[in-house]
Formats: structure tokens, sequence, C-alpha cells
């Protein structure tokens, strides 16, 4: 059943517009082309095209259609951009990022549940999307093998920024993530060409927990 996906979707977008979260002409374009729906599980179809994140296994969160708005347009992405995505879950962030690069550009995703990083791929894989590049493993090391990025998107909440995200960014790059234990800050790292780092807050926001090396250890915070 279709569920009128096609019309909600293009509602939810008119909304994510009247209320700031999409700004630009290739945010819209790109949240247009990729249908969320491949994305969710089977049993909240029906919810793909309200604004909220719904869960899609092992605890974890396909996030809310406004939140990835605003980090994509946060990060500024260009066309021909290598950018490292920290938290793959159900694949729909990297699909997104993947359509502001371009054919010339580069998606790599990180993400530590392997049974995620599988339905990740065959959701890309059935939306067309071949060029994301998925790596099972702890995203708070990063990934050096592809590194250095222009920008890094991350999906889950670190209680510091890990120091290999900073070292793997390129100057000029621009970091997108979110910062803290029970409340949490979305933060814009930028990195200067001289290597020098500045931090701006831009607003609350809830996300699951980043765990690893340099993040938290459990679950629970
Ligand atoms: N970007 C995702 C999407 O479009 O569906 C949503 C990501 S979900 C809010 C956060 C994800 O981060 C979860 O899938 C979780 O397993 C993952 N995660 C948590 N800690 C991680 C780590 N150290 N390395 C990689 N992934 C991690």
């Amino acid at each position: 059943m279709n569920y009128g996906l096609d019309e909600r979707k293009k509602e939810l977008i008119e909304d994510l517009k009247a209320k700031g979260y999409i700004r630009s002409k290739k945010v819209e374009e790109a949240m247009l082309s990729v249908p969320r729906e491949l994305f969710v599980p089977d049993d909240k179809i029906m919810y793909t095209y309200e604004d909220q994140p719904l869960m899609i296994g092992l605890e974890q969160t396909i996030s809310a259609p406004h939140m990835v708005a605003m980090m994509t347009e946060l990060l500024n992405l260009n066309e021909g951009d290598k950018v490292l995505e920290i938290g793959t879950g159900s694949g729909y962030h990297a699909a997104i990022l993947s359509k502001m690069v371009g054919s010339g550009g580069k998606i790599v995703s990180v993400e530590r549940f392997e049974d995620l990083a599988k339905i990740a791929e065959e959701n890309l894989k059935k939306a067309k999307i071949t060029d994301v590049k998925i790596v099972v493993g702890d995203g708070s090391l990063g990934y050096k093998d592809d590194a250095p990025y222009d920008k890094i998107c991350v999906t889950c909440a670190a209680p510091d920024i890990p120091p290999p995200l900073i070292e793997q960014l390129k100057p000029g790059g621009r970091m997108v993530i979110p910062i803290g234990v029970y409340f949490q800050e979305l933060v814009v790292v930028n990195k200067d060409e001289d290597g020098r780092i500045t931090k701006e807050l831009v607003g609350s926001v809830v996300f699951v927990p980043l765990i690893g090396r340099y993040g938290f250890k459990s679950e629970r915070f």
C-alpha cells in the first residue's frame, strides 16, 4: 500500500521549508529525490513522512526529517565533497549526503552494528544509491583509510569531539556533531586553513549515544 506517500512527502518538505529547516534548493531536491519509505521498517511505513524519528531495531533510530535537513544544511556541502558519516543507521542520511555531493563526491559511513550496516546496504541498493561505502566499526576513531574528509556528519551524541575526527577533517573542513550527556547541543566545528578549530552551538537536540573509545561506554550514558 502506498498511503499517499508522495503527497505526504511534498507536504512534509513544504513544512520543513516553512519552518526554516530546509533553506536551499539543493537540500530540498535531495530530500524530494530519496524515498524515505525504503529506509523505514515495514511496520512503520505509514509514519514515513511524519516529522519524527522512528525505531529501526537494536534500540536505534532513523533521525527525524527536520534533523536530517538541518544537519545537511549546516554541513555546507559542495559537489565533489568527501564526507564521513558516523552512525549509518538505516542509511537514509547517507543517501541524502550522496545526492548532495554528486557523482564526483564520496560518502563513507561508519556503523557499529553489523546487522544495521547490512540493512542500510540493502536499503541503499533499493534506492539505487551505489556510491556509499559502509564500514562496520567504532566511528569515534573516524576512518583513516579514506581520510582526510571535507565534511564530517556525526549522527549520534558524543561526550566531546573525538580527537580522531578533528585530525581527519581537512583544513577548511566542517563537522556537525551533537555533544552532551542528557542535554545535547548540536555543534558546528570549523577547521581553518591553519588547522585552528572554532565551535558554534546551534541548538538543543536529542540523539542516541555514540558508543566507543572516544564516546560513551554504554547505551545508558
Ligand atoms: N544516520 C542514521 C540514519 O539516517 O538512519 C541515523 C543514525 S542513529 C540516530 C545513530 C547511529 O549511530 C545508530 O545506528 C548507532 O548504532 C550508531 N552508533 C553509535 N555509536 C557508534 C560508533 N561508535 N560508531 C559507529 N556508529 C555508532
